[in-house]
């Protein structure tokens, strides 16, 4: 318009829209402005492949015309540092394989494939339970059920219950295994009275949560295990459209000296192809050739297939969503648009309110959910904010607690917001560095609190419009 802001943001006050330079103008709005400055204004949208794709990621199975087909369940294991994931993991890896394997297998591996009694599982193998939230922020959500291990004779500790937090936030079946059972002096007992203290009530108390009485050392109820998830499986129904182009996520690349890109991925519907032309964040190209998770060449890879695929024209970023197109110029466009982007319209995509004045800014007249993230430095402060936050009442909004704890902002809670759209209220605590440096990153709002009532106060001004910026 060749105006300065200064004289729109005038003409906005003047209609009673209290905005900022930073604030996004509606086309209505622009064009009233136009009019009022005496500008001819045309607007022209531009085609957002963005929307488009989301749409299409975002189709129901049923919504596409062909014969849905039972695929095999996608599987997380999580749980607190050295309760035994990856000696889990490895047994389930070498008791299931084929024997000239068992053994020789070492190296870190994204997701692998077992079969047991005849069906097939998938394993995701995430460096922990960050990772885990990390993949749900990019919007890659590929678990259908979580293994959480918790050892018999440690019990339930911090980072169990950040575990569970995300898989509650990411609504899917959590399965305990209860591991290092060999152990003497355990005491499964406490144990569970622990874990129902956090939601998670076994079924043998009358819960639906199973808990599965295993040692990753000797074996001894790995089979119960991987019955529970399949039974599990057949429960929940995992079923998914075979007979149309390829979707997935990329869970980890890497540049392979030989191969080039190879983007570790896994199908979550359709059957990718040798030669399918694929968009996967900011790559894109033809599927040159496909590997399996014991380095075997594919030619196909169908529903819940974990796959490493060459012939990307670059290395995707881990939790970057894949889908097969027809057209290999538009693939190329949407990678360069991708590029030219970058991290913002990453951001723009999720969409998720990310600190309390955007959250109030798009309320919508609605019941809304308000996800609080609460980290205080004692037991006692969580009660009490918990105690003020459960007083807190409002016609459009509800506070949900997604996860307490004691200890100051980590990764996992960052991440647990950014997926899950949360703000995190510190209470006499601080963000790790790398917690803080992430938060920054992710868009996720860290507000800081000495003060108990500050912190229903701020909601409630929040929400009335009148909150003050933090400094
Ligand atoms: P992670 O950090 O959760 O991946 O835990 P690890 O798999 O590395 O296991 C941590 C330690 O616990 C290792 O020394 C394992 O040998 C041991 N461990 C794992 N599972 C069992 C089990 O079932 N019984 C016993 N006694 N030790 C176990």
């Amino acid at each position: 318009m060749g105006r300065p802001a200064r004289d729109l943001i005038t003409v906005m006050f003047k209609h009673g829209e209290m905005v900022t330079i930073n604030d996004p103008l509606e086309d209505e709005m622009a064009l009233e402005i136009a009019m009022e400055l005496g500008v001819d204004l045309e607007i022209e949208h531009e085609a957002d492949f963005e929307d488009t794709l989301m749409d299409r990621l975002d189709r129901r199975d049923e919504d596409f015309d062909v014969e849905l087909v039972q695929r095999p369940p996608i599987i997380t294991v999580l749980g607190h540092v050295d309760h035994g994931k990856t000696t889990l993991v490895d047994r389930i890896r070498t008791t299931n394989v084929v024997d000239s394997e068992a053994g020789g297998i070492t190296q870190h591996i994204a997701a692998y494939q077992v079969a047991h009694n005849g069906s097939k599982l998938t394993f995701v193998d995430t460096p922990g339970h960050a990772a885990f939230g990390e993949m749900r922020a990019r919007g890659a959500n590929v678990t259908d059920m979580i293994v959480l291990v918790v050892a018999a004779n440690d019990g339930v500790m911090p980072q169990t219950v950040e575990c569970i937090s995300h898989a509650k936030a990411a609504g899917v079946p959590i399965i305990v295994a209860l591991n290092k059972c060999d152990l003497p002096d355990i005491n499964e007992q406490k144990v569970l009275t622990d874990l129902s203290q956090h939601g998670i009530l076994p079924s043998e108390w009358g819960g639906d949560v199973e808990v599965i009485r295993v040692s990753a050392l000797t074996g001894t109820g790995v089979d119960d295990l991987l019955e529970t998830l399949l039974l599990t499986a057949e429960l929940q129904e995992y079923k998914t459209a075979e007979d149309i182009p390829a979707e997935g996520a990329c869970l980890e690349s890497f540049m392979d000296e030989g191969r080039g890109p190879i983007a570790w991925s896994i199908v979550r519907r359709g059957v990718l192809k040798i030669g399918d032309i694929v968009s996967c964040g900011q790559a894109y190209g033809r599927v040159r050739a496909m590997y399996d998770d014991k380095d075997q060449e594919l030619t196909v890879a169908g529903p819940s297939t974990p796959v490493r695929i060459a012939g990307l024209s670059t290395v995707p970023n881990a939790g970057s969503r894949f889908f097969v197109m027809d057209d290999i110029d538009e693939a190329r466009e949407i990678a360069e648009t991708r590029e030219d982007r970058g991290r913002a319209a990453v951001l723009a995509t999720r969409g998720g309110p990310m600190s309390l004045e955007t959250f109030f800014a798009h309320r919508d007249g609605s019941i809304q959910d308000l996800p609080l993230i609460l980290k205080a430095d004692t037991p006692g402060s969580i009660e009490a904010i918990r105690h003020e936050l459960e007083k807190f009442e409002h016609d459009e909004v509800k506070l949900k607690i997604l996860h307490e704890g004691v200890g100051g902002v980590n990764e996992s809670d960052v991440y647990l917001a950014a997926s899950s759209g949360a703000i995190i209220i510190a209470f006499h605590v601080i963000a790790e560095d790398r917690a803080e440096a992430l938060a920054s990153q992710e868009g996720v709002q860290i507000r800081r609190y000495k003060i108990i009532y500050n912190v229903t106060d701020d909601i409630r001004q929040a929400m009335e419009g009148m909150l003050k910026p933090e400094r």
